[in-house]
């Protein structure tokens, strides 16, 4: 018999969404004529825009034509988006041949791993998106679970009183560090001051940052930044990953893009975008040429302007959200709502409870269900993620039920 990837082995079961899946159908079971209404998702609602939808028909109408057809492009992408994103996006900071398309962010973080040595020590915010820490536990680069969290993984609590972002002095030189801003779960957004501080540490002590910015569009405080490489100095230590599904609704469509400055290198002076370029030619066979037909026009003028008013769709439901939430019935029991108003995450701390207790009150009693932020990691614990992802009717109908709850 063959033998298992030991990395399975040494997964703590991935409980969360599930068992939040569970307490609802539970719930409705009990309760059949009950309408259940969700904050909980990270998963967009709202449908395409018109002028990249047509994009995306006519460019699949066009597969069905002599003229129109192709077959495999570039694996790094086609050369237009690779060409548009680096103008739109990050114009003096990278450039199209430092741009790899690609299916999608969580795929880009699942392959980045085979850069680098298994013996790389890992950090990572606590809360964080589990994809970072499992990821790394299935190719061996972190060990099995203990009381501390898994083994080689350093955790960097973001709470309140450090305003979210992390201590960094604990992390070891050397170390991969992904970090995430806007962050999921709890909406933070790192100033320039924060990021140029990041920025120095992984400079300093030969550390790699991952920045995953798959929620750039919802930034609207001009002066933070939307990537990484405005800070100077990252483009020797960061890799940016990126994507369509928060941007534009692609959560199925599937596009993303990863940067890998050619300034970027490992200990042995060798290039980490050439390894990469390896892994994408090897490794993938390119994002579909639909959805980077979608791509593109998401990115020209008017694909812009629509995109825009999408975002801002949800961050009025995430508004009309807070203002539920900072109502005399929560602010009196001490309830703290923090959102800047520059992601689709409300991250709200309940001094009375835990998060999965605060979780099935708001279940039994509003019929609403959130995320416990106790699932994103122990710092997690007492808040909980509200998700502005959802129809405006349903927010409303959620904020009204919100307003009576006795906490
Ligand atoms: C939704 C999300 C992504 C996007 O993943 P895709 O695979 O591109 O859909 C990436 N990072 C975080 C933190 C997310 O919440």
């Amino acid at each position: 018999m063959i033998e298992r990837n030991s990395g399975f082995g040494n997964l703590a079961a991935g409980y969360l969404f599930p068992e939040v899946a569970k307490r609802r159908r539970e719930y409705q079971a009990k309760h059949p004529d009950a309408k259940i209404i969700s904050l909980g998702i990270g998963n967009t609602t709202e449908p395409l825009t018109p002028h990249i939808a047509k994009a995306m028909a006519d460019y699949a109408r066009g597969l069905g034509t002599a003229s129109g057809y192709s077959g495999y492009g570039d694996e790094q992408g086609n050369t237009e988006l690779r060409e548009k994103i680096a103008e739109v996006l990050y114009k003096g900071m990278a450039n199209a041949d430092e741009i790899f398309i690609s299916d999608g962010a969580k795929c880009d973080i699942a392959r980045v791993q085979t850069l680098f040595g298994r013996k790389t020590p890992i950090a990572v915010q606590d809360p964080a998106y589990p994809v970072y820490v499992d990821g790394s536990v299935i190719v061996g680069a972190a060990g099995k679970a203990g009381k501390k969290g898994y083994k080689g993984v350093t955790y960097l609590p973001c709470t309140a009183e450090n305003k979210f972002f992390p201590d960094l002095s604990v992390i070891q030189p050397n170390s991969l560090i992904y970090f995430c801003s806007p962050n999921n779960p709890t909406g933070a957004t790192a100033t320039k001051e924060q990021l140029k501080k990041l920025v120095a540490f992984a400079n300093k002590n030969g550390c790699i940052i991952i920045f995953d910015a798959a929620y750039y569009a919802f930034i609207r405080n001009p002066a933070l930044p939307k990537t990484i490489y405005e800070i100077p100095g990252a483009r020797k230590c960061a890799i940016e990953i990126n994507s369509f599904s928060k941007l534009a609704g692609f959560t199925g469509v599937r596009l993303g893009w990863s940067v890998v400055p050619s300034s970027l290198k490992f200990a042995d002076g060798s290039s980490v975008r050439a390894d990469w370029n390896r892994v994408m030619t090897t490794l993938f066979n390119g994002a579909s040429n639909i959805a980077q037909a979608g791509g593109l026009a998401a990115l020209d003028e008017v694909g812009r302007k629509e995109t825009k008013q999408l975002v801002d769709y949800y961050l009025e439901n995430a508004k009309l959200m807070k203002e539920a939430l900072t109502g005399k019935n929560f602010s009196d029991a001490g309830v703290k709502v923090y959102y800047t108003g520059d992601s689709p995450y409300l991250w709200v701390y309940f001094p009375k409870y835990k998060s999965w207790d605060i979780f099935d009150k708001i279940l039994n009693e509003c019929n609403v269900v959130t995320t416990p932020g106790s699932g994103f990691g122990p710092a997690g614990e007492g808040y909980l993620r509200f998700s502005a992802f959802g129809h405006r009717k349903d927010v409303n109908e959620a904020c009204k039920r919100l307003s009576k709850l006795k906490v």
